[in-house]
């Protein structure tokens, strides 16, 4: 057996393999960025009208004066030359800045009448007002985003302006997540009374899919000659197996005994975790790596956020932050195992909370909609007072 620690050490050292592929920009949401991408032009490509208004010279202004009205520079158009300092040119957010001006004008900063501006006599006439200046916000060639960059909407924005239609992004690991168990049935049978609907695959799905990371997911039954059959062939097809159930200590729990045969290093069995305590890790020869996770729902549940979430995360530089949050009531815990601990996380008053919400073990998935995240409860206490913090491991947004 070993601690949280151990197991957290002994996985990070085992590399995720990832690819690049280029996908279309309104597919790149939620992947991260394999290239580096610079400006193409400057940002503004040049100086942009940033008010609708009147576009004047400002060392022709002086209180009182009016304007002719000699044109309009809508947005989208070449600019057009102030012929006079007398004139000035009507102009749209978005434009550009006429030649031979320097100010823009809001139209609510004075008047029209008879083709001619005038601005209010009070108004303090200044150069480049109202003129979001070219180049400002990026140079051309700068770095806008480096490779390890996740795409949210922002970054989808940024991309679109420097003309990438296509994006390079990393490819997760080939996964397929395989369910164990005689006991288990489809979603869409009728369970005898004996049987259960298979529901781990599905939140091991969806958790994955949260991340952008395809996966298959199939069922074996407690046969050690159709285990053995069918994880040889997916120890070929697939980078990463993700199984659930058959680790523990029962007769049928044929699963350490068939990984080990077909090439499968152990590398940990059991953590001094609970739930999750029967997790088995391992990778072949070939680096095909190998999550076994005990078929407690909540189990299964846990090590997917606690140790393979932040695996696939770290693979692909993003930095994981340390959340922390103060128990709201006294916790005894009494085995010398880490404990993760069911609760609501919320914020209040400037700090993050969380109010215990234990369940009934780690069959009780249903609790799990009771709650967002695990905290994490150190082996080597037994008392975890009100008030005192502790790591945490959401599965929800907070807010
Ligand atoms: P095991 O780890 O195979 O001993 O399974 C532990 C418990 O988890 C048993 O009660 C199983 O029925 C249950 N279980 C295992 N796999 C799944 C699954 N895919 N979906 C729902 N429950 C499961
Ligand atoms: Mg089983």
């Amino acid at each position: 057996m070993v601690s949280v620690r151990e197991a957290d050490e002994i996985i990070a050292q085992v590399p995720a393999v990832l690819s690049v592929k280029s996908v279309l920009l309104r597919e790149a949401t939620g992947c991260v960025l394999a290239e580096e991408i610079r400006a193409d032009r400057d940002i503004p490509p040049y100086d942009r009208v940033a008010m609708d208004g009147f576009a004047i010279d400002s060392g022709a202004y002086a209180a009182g004066k009016s304007f002719r009205i000699a044109g309009i520079q809508p947005a989208g158009s070449e600019p057009l030359l102030l012929a006079s300092p007398n004139d000035c040119i009507e102009v749209m957010t978005g434009a550009l800045l006429p030649n031979g001006t320097n100010t823009v004008i809001r139209y609510e900063d004075g008047e029209v009448a008879e083709g001619y501006f005038r601005p209010h006599p009070e108004l303090q006439v200044m150069p480049y007002v109202n003129i979001h200046r070219k180049g400002t916000d990026a140079r051309r060639d700068d770095v806008l985003l480096s490779p390890g960059t996740f795409i949210s909407p922002a970054e989808a924005a940024i991309l679109a302006s420097v003309g990438k239609a296509t994006v390079s992004v990393y490819e997760l690991p080939r996964a397929v997540v395989i369910s164990t168990g005689d006991e288990l049935v489809p979603v869409d049978a009728h369970p005898q009374p004996h049987q259960i609907r298979q529901s781990n695959t599905y939140a091991l799905q969806a958790a994955m899919h949260a991340l952008n990371w395809k996966a298959e997911a199939v069922h074996i039954k407690d046969d050690d000659q159709e285990l053995r059959k069918r994880l040889a062939q997916f120890l070929n097809d697939f980078d990463v197996l993700i199984l659930t159930g058959g680790v523990s200590k029962g007769k049928f729990d044929y699963l350490p005994r068939v990984l080990e045969d077909l090439g499968v290093k152990k590398l940990f069995h059991q953590v001094a975790q609970k739930p999750g305590k029967p997790f088995w890790f391992g990778m072949s020869n070939s680096g095909k790596v190998v999550f076994a996770l005990p078929g407690n729902p909540v189990s299964t549940y846990l090590c997917f956020y606690r140790y393979i979430r932040p695996w696939i995360l770290r693979s692909l530089h993003i930095p994981i932050p340390l959340v922390e949050a103060e128990l709201t009531e006294e916790v005894i815990f009494k085995p010398t195992l880490t404990y993760f601990l069911q609760a609501e996380v919320y914020l209040s008053r400037g700090k993050v909370w969380a109010r215990p919400v234990a369940g009934h073990g780690s069959g009780d998935f249903v609790n799990l909609k009771n709650v967002n995240a695990f905290v994490e409860l150190p082996a080597d206490q037994t008392v975890f007072p009100a008030g005192k913090t502790f790591p945490i491991i959401t599965f929800r947004p907070l807010f």
